[in-house]
């Protein structure tokens, strides 16, 4: 690629838009523009590196033996009757009517469509294990969208979908993708770190998800230091169950005046005014005020947080102290910034959450299953760190310490739920017909490209990690105006880069060397090779990682050995 015919669009000013580092780099180096809230066209250069990510996404999906297919962004609302989600689904799911009044959503996730796909394509257990995937648009009208891709409206997942006649089959193929996307963040380059999660709105048992591990990630992640032990905090990670290490009175004295406003923040969130109450509730043997809900079935716990459905309201019930401790599956979540937890309690008979259970923080409250809503305050890392840092971890191995990351990928068990709901049968081995268990598995393609910066840059900009690079090489010749071999041996080079596969832009634009070095550092190619008379005269090139903090001249023809 010629650059002056690439359309390169650099700014020097950092946009006032722009919170994090990589929504301001990405705006910097031209990889983006904004259209609306959540809303971005990818110019030529940041559409470079999204392929350039996808493309490791396929290749290890297809390694894994996924079947790639393209299922329609648009849904009819008559599939997410089936399955419930119609009702559940809060204001994240943007719906549309057509011209014949008829209703449809613009795909979140795609559980319905490819669960209706399968009861129609899949007759007997022969066809299974299957694991179908897509690489497509997906639509969330997110409350807060912000940091440009990483929590945009409209943004690109990779999605899959397996389905198997038992237990077992899911089993192995959730661990194949479980390694399958290891595999994926490995190549990219980048440090991560997969934790134990909550199963969310979509439901099911086991689920992990991806962080790439940055300050700046919207998550906090328990984890032991010397030990396996991960888990999202917004999840529930069993902290020690041993009740409350503060004395209960003085636990209670700051409790027992609770912020009347906070609490009716959280109401508003959840947006159930008529059936909240504040009331004392036992918790683990110690009195704590709190907002009590109980919702039976198979609700989860974050749907009592993210959905204002009127639907929901209806099977939130009054809880007595004394009975807090005997519901049947009954687990104990709390909503709020650490320090004023306010409990919740979750009866989830259908032990959607059968694991999430109750322990304390250092202060007497509810660490576990914090479960703050986006739009209420998120509590601070230290704060977090204060909480729990040096605890030992719930499996015993090592001492649990806070950091943070960026949800990029996102397995699940989910059992039967949509198959069950939505009637796929296919025949079993004796003849009768059998449901499907189903796994689902994201990527949050074009969040990654933004996450990958948030771990590869330096007051210079981007510092691509090689294998998502736009280019591998940028060749910038100077003083070519003056010596017409400048420019002759650049293109020599870059002919050659050419054929030897590499990813090369060339610099024709005859800028200042200042310049063209500056464009390139910002949008962060990793080698850079310029070409000058006086270099030319010795024999030498000058060359140059993006990371290393000079250049060095090598012989001409020692270049392909530096490239290696
Ligand atoms: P988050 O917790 O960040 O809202 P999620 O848990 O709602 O993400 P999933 O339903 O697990 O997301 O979707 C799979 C993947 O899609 C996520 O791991 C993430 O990488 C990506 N993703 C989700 N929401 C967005 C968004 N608004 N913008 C960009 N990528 C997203
Ligand atoms: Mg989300
Ligand atoms: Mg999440
Ligand atoms: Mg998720």
């Amino acid at each position: 690629m010629r650059a002056s015919q690439f359309a390169i669009n650099t700014m020097k000013e950092t946009p006032a838009e722009a919170e994090i580092v990589s929504h301001q780099l990405m705006l910097r180096a031209g990889m983006l523009k904004k259209l609306a809230s959540g809303l971005y066209t990818w110019s030529p250069l940041g559409l470079k590196v999204l392929r350039r990510v996808e493309a490791i996404v396929r290749e290890e999906m297809d390694a894994a033996g996924a079947l790639e297919l393209l299922m329609p962004a648009v849904q009819p609302a008559e599939l997410w009757e089936e399955s419930g989600r119609w009702q559940q689904y809060g204001p994240e799911l943007l719906r549309l009517t057509d011209r014949h009044g008829r209703d449809f959503c613009f795909g979140p996730t795609h559980e319905e469509v490819i669960t209706d796909y399968a009861r129609r394509e899949l007759k007997s257990y022969r066809q299974l294990p299957v694991n179908f995937y897509q690489i497509q648009t997906k639509f969330r009208d997110e409350i807060r969208p912000r940091f440009g891709v990483m929590r945009a409206r409209e943004f690109v997942m990779k999605d899959a979908y397996s389905f198997h006649a038992d237990a077992a089959s899911l089993e192995q193929t959730y661990q194949l993708m479980y390694s399958a996307y290891s595999r994926i963040l490995e190549r990219m380059g980048l440090a991560w770190r997969a934790v134990v999660a909550d199963t969310g709105s979509i439901g099911g048992n086991a689920s992990h998800e991806f962080h790439v591990l940055a300050d700046s990630g919207e998550d906090a992640i328990a984890y032991a230091v010397d030990g396996d032990y991960a888990a999202n905090v917004e999840m529930a990670p069993t902290f020690p169950a041993d009740g409350p290490r503060a004395e209960p009175a003085e636990a209670m004295s700051e409790v027992a005046t609770p912020n009347a406003r906070t609490i009716d923040d959280v109401a508003s969130t959840l947006d159930v005014p008529a059936t909240r109450t504040v009331k004392t509730l036992l918790v683990q043997g110690t009195e704590v005020p709190a907002v009590a809900l109980v919702l039976r079935g198979d609700h989860a716990l974050n749907e009592i947080k993210a959905t204002k459905q009127p639907a929901i309201a209806e099977p939130l019930t009054f809880v007595d102290e004394a009975e807090a401790p005997k519901l049947t599956g009954a687990s104990v979540g709390s909503i709020g910034p650490v320090g004023l937890n306010i409990p919740v309690i979750v009866d989830h008979a259908a032990a959607a959450l059968s694991d999430f259970v109750c322990g304390a923080n250092k202060d007497g409250y509810h660490l576990t299953g914090v479960n703050w809503g986006r739009d209420l305050p998120e509590p601070e890392t230290a704060d977090l760190r204060d909480a729990v840092a040096g605890d030992p971890a719930p499996n015993g191995q090592g001492k649990l310490d806070i950091c943070r990351g960026i949800e990029v990928g996102h397995v699940f068990q989910l059992g039967d739920k949509y198959s069950r709901a939505m009637n796929c049968e296919v025949l079993g081995e004796d003849g009768k017909p059998i449901t499907p268990l189903m796994g689902c598995y994201g990527i949050g393609v074009s969040r990654i490209v933004a996450a990958a910066i948030e771990q590869n840059f330096d007051e210079r900009g981007i510092r691509w990690p090689q294998p998502i690079a736009p280019f591998t090489v940028a060749i910038v010749p100077i003083g070519a105006n003056k010596d017409e071999t400048v420019m002759e041996r650049a293109e020599a080079i870059y002919a050659d880069l050419r054929a030897r596969g590499i990813e090369v832009i060339l610099d024709d634009r005859g800028l200042r060397p200042g310049a063209a070095f500056a464009d390139w550092e910002l949008i962060g190619i990793p080698l850079r090779i310029v070409v000058s008379p006086r270099g030319l005269a010795a024999g030498q090139l000058e060359v140059r990682r993006r990371d290393a903090d000079a250049s060095e001249d090598i012989a001409a023809e020692q270049l392909f050995d530096w490239l290696d």
